[in-house]
């Protein structure tokens, strides 16, 4: 069972180098704990610092034993045989056919789902709560919870539907046609989420005119950018931390400012932020994100088209398969579960890539907006996120999206106008 191996295998190191950067990680947070990086000193607080070592610590941990966890739960589906379990339960339920397939998913998430609801509460009202960020009710965590699952029915069920359906019937070549089928879906969140699904979860009330406003109607017209709105979101109504974004695509794109942004940020700051996220727009970030992501899901399904129809690895990862019968559900169960094993060890070209553009856009922020704003703004965030200052540096270039704290301000330093 050649497979069996390079699945264990590959499993055994993706863990070992998570626990190693992880343990680099916490050691050198440790080792910087007493004293502020002397380019911070003037702005962060020892205090801060403080609260910002020990609050990555605490989430580092639970993310430790989290892994550990999802070992386990990998290796009971798979190798020890609850997957195949699980096909048979619902086998003799449902009869062969796409809704025994259908069961047979629905099933996994619900129990994986299970299984993560106790560290989502723990994350929220353990360590959010403990570190004062937590805004959130319990009624507001459970209406959450409500609404997710039912949106995921809605969208989900009708999608693997047509997926298991294509797999079944559509032939050889049923990966290409779900990769269709997937770039559309794909098209349409991105229109459904700004319009339809968003307000499920936020209210979204119009920026109102004053200085603010004309300072960012101002700035876009610099950068020569046409908007459908800018919004203010209450995400005080979940976390204190803050944040902007841009939504849907082309002539309903929106600005979203989350209400806890705009309380904390002066208005030069705000535009400074806001020049940072139309630097990624302008310079295309956002365009080749979404063609790579294409084109990863593309590679992703061939690999699946191929590898589904070989009984090797079904039966090498503890499942006995239906290889001329009903086996699209499984297939996909399965490698589903199996892909991220292998899919870790892409993350650092995928961190390197981010961090590139977040040059980019701090340079374009530089440009059309003020650099010492944006430092100013970006101090602010890493004190209120209580994000640490003094990442290890191999942790930060394998996993961080953003460049770490220093290197970024000395980045900005250097386009700064004085
Ligand atoms: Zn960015």
């Amino acid at each position: 069972m050649t497979f069996t191996l390079i699945f264990l295998l590959g499993l055994a190191l993706s863990v070992a180098t998570r626990y190693y950067l992880a343990s680099r990680h916490m050691r050198h947070i440790a080792l910087h704990r007493d004293q502020v990086p002397a380019e911070f000193a003037s702005k962060v607080t020892i205090t801060d610092h403080h609260k910002a070592a020990d609050y990555t610590m605490t989430k580092l941990r639970l993310g430790l034993f989290e892994i550990a966890l999802s070992v386990a739960i990998l290796i009971g589906f798979t190798l020890l045989g609850g997957l195949q379990q699980l096909h048979n339960f619902t086998l003799d339920l449902l009869g062969p056919g796409i809704p025994q397939q259908m069961a047979l998913l629905v099933s996994i998430s619900l129990i994986t789902g299970i299984i993560d609801l106790p560290f989502s509460w723990h994350r929220q009202f353990g360590i959010e709560e403990k570190f004062g960020f937590n805004r959130m009710t319990l009624a507001l965590f459970f209406a959450d919870m409500l609404k997710g699952i039912l949106l995921g029915l809605a969208i989900g069920l009708p999608l693997l539907w047509v997926v298991l359906t294509l797999m079944t019937e559509a032939g050889q070549y049923w990966w290409v046609w779900t990769w269709f089928v997937w770039v559309g879906f794909n098209a349409l969140l991105l229109w459904l989420f700004p319009t339809f699904i968003a307000p499920l979860f936020n209210k979204f009330k119009p920026l109102e005119d004053g200085p603010l406003k004309d300072r960012i109607e101002d700035l876009l017209k610099r950068c020569d950018f046409t908007s459908q709105g800018l919004f203010i979101m209450d995400g005080s109504k979940r976390s204190a931390h803050g944040n902007a974004y841009f939504t849907g695509m082309g002539k309903a794109k929106r600005i979203v400012f989350f209400d806890t942004l705009i309380e904390r940020l002066n208005p030069q700051e705000i535009e400074a932020v806001l020049a940072h996220e139309l630097g990624h727009f302008k310079r295309q970030h956002i365009r080749k994100r979404l063609i790579q992501s294409f084109a990863l899901s593309f590679l992703v399904l061939a690999l699946l088209g191929w590898i589904s129809t070989k009984a090797w690895f079904y039966l090498s990862l503890g499942i006995t398969p239906d290889m001329n019968g009903y086996n699209a559900g499984l297939a996909l169960a399965l490698f589903s579960l199996v892909l991220p094993v292998f899919g870790f060890f892409l993350t650092p070209i995928n961190s390197m890539g981010s961090r590139k553009h977040e040059y980019e856009a701090d340079a374009f922020a530089a440009e059309k907006s003020s650099a010492n704003d944006l430092i100013t703004a970006l101090v602010k965030l890493y004190q209120d996120n209580a994000a640490t200052l003094t990442p290890d540096p191999l942790y930060s270039k394998f996993y961080d999206s953003h460049p770490p704290a220093p290197l970024r301000i000395a980045h900005l330093q250097s386009m700064a106008v004085r």
